[in-house]
């Protein structure tokens, strides 16, 4: 089964989508398999990070942007190539085990869409797959 969700990125940032992939794999009716959602961006990603302190998605951002600024050297018309490093870095999709209908994830862990050029308006996928 495969779900298509929208989202409306405005700035750069994570958004949490935990309960988009949990309402897939309910819809799906999957009890035990994979879940693989992926996004189809080439300057937004998809990674698996603490959703409990807010101060960790502001400090991965600010880690990002460090590791990752705007260089003169870039030539890429479009501009966003410090962007486009950040969603290579953070990948485009992450892979969670179904076991007894849920989601396989840690107390600390929530499931991130991450924009890096905005404002976009945004799709990804969650594909389940029973085992
Ligand atoms: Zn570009």
């Amino acid at each position: 089964m495969l779900y298509e969700y929208n989202l409306s990125a405005q700035r750069e940032d994570f958004y949490n989508i935990t309960s988009q992939v949990r309402e897939a794999v309910s819809k799906s009716g999957v009890t035990d398999g994979i879940a693989v959602v992926y996004c189809p961006h080439t300057t937004a990603g998809i990674t698996i990070n603490e959703n409990a302190d807010p101060d960790v998605v502001y400090d991965l951002l600010l880690g990002l942007r460090k590791a990752f600024p705007v260089h003169a050297g870039f030539t890429h018309g479009e501009g966003n190539s410090a962007a486009h490093l950040k969603a290579s870095a953070v990948g485009s999709s992450a892979t969670i085990i179904i076991e007894n209908g849920k989601l396989v994830l840690g107390t600390w862990q929530g499931i991130y869409f991450t924009e890096f050029d905005p404002p976009r308006n945004r799709k990804f996928y969650v594909k389940i797959m029973s085992s």
